[in-house]
Formats: structure tokens, sequence, C-alpha cells
């Protein structure tokens, strides 16, 4: 368990960002800095952090107006957010928090109080809502990041893939016909066929590597996802 927390630090002025990294890496936290909001972007494009802590007075695009968009994109919308506002500045806290930040913190702040509120916020957003995780055998599915691990390794999956997989995982050990696997993950695309399912299937194994034995064929019937997967390939 040596899982640090990684925090992304978006802050214009490099002395408070510089006195923010410090006190944080001291306190355990793996740190990113970015100075403005496209670096700020493409730090989260590169790996999602588990909280950023998010200069309100920014150039270019504000903090405001960034909580905005992370909180309407997929990949972002659960994603920690604890704003640092300039002293007194009651309006901006209330924009924040209705932008859909979790906390701030206003400046100048004590080094304690910043780590205690990021502690707080951490603890209320993870471990990750049970409906957030979906976990059967060696995978799990992160609802919240679309991450999907097979024994804590990341599997690319493209998006039928990861949606049969879902499904799959979201009622586990059960026999699930073609047509009812049609229904459930191609919705109502009524023009695809039965055998496109086995083709989904094939690429959803090899994409899971060892693990793709786990999605068993009951002959006849159809498929099933299961924790205990068969010693051999059929
Ligand atoms: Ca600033």
């Amino acid at each position: 368990m040596s899982h640090k927390p990684s925090v992304l630090v978006v802050e214009d002025e490099p002395s408070i960002a510089e006195l923010i990294s410090v006190n944080l890496r001291h306190n355990g936290f793996d740190v990113t800095v970015a100075q403005e909001s496209v670096a700020a972007q493409r730090a989260i494009d590169a790996a999602l952090p588990d909280l950023v802590l998010l200069d309100w007075m920014l150039p270019g695009q504000s903090g405001e107006s960034l909580t905005r968009k992370w909180r309407a994109a997929e990949r972002t919308r659960f994603m920690p957010i604890v704003l640092l506002t300039a002293r007194g500045d009651e309006q901006d806290k209330v924009l924040g928090l209705n932008a859909g930040a979790d906390d701030y913190v206003t400046k100048p702040f004590s080094t304690q109080e910043l780590i205690a509120r990021i502690h707080a916020v951490l603890r209320r957003r993870s471990p990750v809502a049970p409906t957030d995780l979906l976990a059967v055998g060696h995978l799990t599915m992160n609802m919240a990041t679309h991450q999907v691990r097979a024994d804590g390794v990341v599997v690319k999956l493209a998006p039928t893939e990861f949606k049969l997989l879902q499904f799959l995982l979201q009622s586990p050990e059960r026999v699930h016909a073609r047509s009812q696997l049609l229904d459930k993950v191609w919705g109502n695309q009524v023009a695809i066929e039965e055998r496109t399912v086995d083709v989904h299937v094939k690429r959803l194994r090899l994409a899971l590597g060892p693990f793709g034995a786990m999605v068993e064929t009951v002959r006849g019937a159809g498929y099933r996802l299961t924790a205990t997967a068969p010693k051999s390939p059929e």
C-alpha cells in the first residue's frame, strides 16, 4: 500500500506553487504543477490526478470556468477539486462551489489547514462509491475514471468491448443469451446480427489476455463472466 495520492497544483504564482508543492510532498503527496489552464489540461490528459488544487485567478481561463469544464467532461466529472481563493472573496467561494468545486481554501492559508482540507476531500471521495467500482475476480472497472484493470494492470478497451464487459461485470456468473447481450449492450440498433456478439466477445477476450478465459462460452446458451476462470483454454 505505497500509493501516494497525486495532486495537480494549478497556480500561476511560482512562489505559492513552490510553497504548496514542497509542503504537499513533505506530507506524502505526489505533486504536479501547472501554471495555467492549458498546461493543467495537458497534465490531466496525461494522468488523472487524485485531486486538483486550483487557483481562482489564473491567466487565461479562470478557476471557476475550469471547474465547470471539468465537471462537464466524463473523465473528470468526479475528480476532486479544491479551489484557492483570495481572502474574503465570498462571491468567489459561492461561485466556485456552485461550479462544482468540492471545497475551497482562502489565501493566505496555513499548510496544516490546506493538508487537512485535502485529506477531508479525499476521504469523502475515496474509496470510490461501491456503485462506481465493478469487480469480479481479478477484473475491476472504475466507472468514474473508465479504467479497466486485470490483476491491477490497465486494460485498453474499445467502447463496445467496454460496454460488454460492464454488463457482464454487473451480473457475473449468470448466463446471457446473445439476444439479451444485443439488447443490453447494443440497445436498439436492430440491424446488428447475433454473431456480432461473438466478434466482440472474441475481441474482449483478446484484450483481457489471460483473464479473457473468465468470459465463458456456455454451449447453446450464450456467455457468462465467471470469477474462477477454467485452467486451460477451451
Ligand atoms: Ca493567481
